[in-house]
């Protein structure tokens, strides 16, 4: 290789392990399962070290040489930075904390969410491979991502949502150039029209892991927050899971890091936090299935999470397995609950997803699952400023007289 591209040696099917090649346009494999990209990790170790990394700018996309992309002028830049992770200390005096806390801010990415990391990386993908017509299944941030992105890089976007996505997201969707349908269906049922689209349409399926590429952009979560912790894991990851694309990229990477030897054998323990309104993953994890039948009348105010089965189910299930972790369902209650209390204890506004990864963590704090003295990351997914907010405000007269007894009760 005169000058760097990439270090992708093939791609692989995550079931079977049937080998395909790289540089070609894939959807799933053959088995139907979602495609895992393979690396030659011994030339992606000659050629950076943490010191390079270090002094680098600009995100995700710092990772080159851990990701697929070939040419660099397929990279499409909207301001992506590293995000930040906010210390919760007064969660933690609250719970007798001597671990910590740590919220992992997704939401300063370009469009508010993480989904800037899978969409960034499949769209400069679908420019190397020549794909300039697409179509994706969303409950709202996947397609508010992946409509600024495609704008970026000049395609035409088809995004189907259920009806009763944040309006902020369907609105932000469209204004970003792509077209945007709302369904009276689930995020299933979108995936549905698709890829019933597919032929007619001649478009390109986008569904999440139904291209090989949304994961490697995820795995960037995964690589930062260990670079963040001076490359160390922390002891356990909660994750609000809806596809799980970041907890099976989060889990790739810390095996590359590792192969490439710059991190070492401890795992954080995954855990997938769901809502109680919609837990195929935490049913299947208890009945110790490795496949999560489809979740009927799904419903939840997190919108992000209300995902009735998953093509990568196998996958979360395995990492969770793998690394001792649980899967654990909440309530909305406990959600909304945890939500107004991080916001007003610490200044951290939690998207609902996030909120539910918070009541969990106090759930497994309580049953012991977790111990107080343990470092804990949260992954904020989403701003908390793109879902709606209880209006707690009062309403003043300013020429009536004030009672000022009133005022800070
Ligand atoms: C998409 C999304 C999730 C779920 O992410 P997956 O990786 O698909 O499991 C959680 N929270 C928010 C805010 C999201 O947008």
């Amino acid at each position: 290789m005169s000058r760097f591209e990439n270090h992708v040696t093939h791609l692989e099917c995550s079931k079977t392990g049937q080998r395909y090649e790289a540089g070609e346009v894939h959807g799933l494999s053959d088995a139907g399962k979602p495609l895992l990209v393979r690396y030659d990790l011994d030339a992606l170790a000659r050629s950076i070290d943490k010191k390079t990394l270090k002094n680098r700018t600009g995100g995700f996309w710092r990772y080159r040489e851990f990701l697929p992309v070939r040419h660099d002028e397929n990279i499409i830049r909207l301001g992506e930075e590293m995000t930040p992770l906010a210390r919760c200390h007064h969660l933690e005096k609250d719970h007798g904390i001597t671990g910590e806390i740590l919220v992992k801010d997704e939401g300063r990415l370009p469009t508010g969410s993480f989904k800037a990391r899978g969409l960034a990386m499949a769209v400069a993908m679908a420019k190397e491979l020549g794909i300039s017509r697409i179509a994706m299944p969303t409950n709202g941030n996947a397609g508010a991502a992946l409509s600024a992105y495609g704008a970026q890089a000049g395609m035409e976007c088809f995004i189907f949502c259920p009806a009763d996505t944040p309006d902020t997201n369907v609105r932000e969707i469209a204004m970003q150039g792509a077209k945007v349908y709302r369904v009276n269906g689930l995020i299933d049922d979108c995936g549905k029209l698709v890829g019933a689209g597919k032929e007619p349409m001649g478009w390109f399926d986008f569904s999440t892991l139904k291209e090989p590429y949304r994961i490697e952009g995820k795995k960037t979560m995964g690589l930062e927050l260990a670079e963040q912790l001076g490359w160390q894991v922390p002891d356990v990851i909660f994750y609000p899971t809806g596809g799980g694309t970041g907890l099976i990229g989060m889990w790739k990477a810390f095996d590359e890091l590792e192969k490439i030897g710059w991190i070492g054998s401890k795992r954080p323990r995954m855990v997938a936090v769901q809502a109680a309104g919609c837990a195929p993953i935490v049913k299947a994890w208890e009945d110790g299935a490795d496949h999560a039948p489809r979740w009927e009348n799904a419903h939840t105010v997190a919108a992000g999470i209300r995902v009735p089965q998953a093509v990568g189910d196998f996958l979360i299930l395995d990492a969770v397995r793998t690394s001792n972790g649980f899967a654990i369902a909440v309530e909305d209650d406990a959600i909304e609950d945890a939500r107004a209390r991080c916001a007003a204890r610490d200044g951290v506004l939690l998207c609902p997803e996030t909120a539910a990864t918070l009541a969990a963590y106090e759930q497994a704090l309580q049953d012991g699952r977790v111990g107080r003295d343990e470092r804990v990351v949260l992954f904020n997914c989403g701003s908390g400023l793109k879902y709606p907010m209880p209006d707690k405000s009062i309403t003043l007269d300013k020429d009536a007289p004030m009672d000022w007894d009133s005022f800070g009760k």
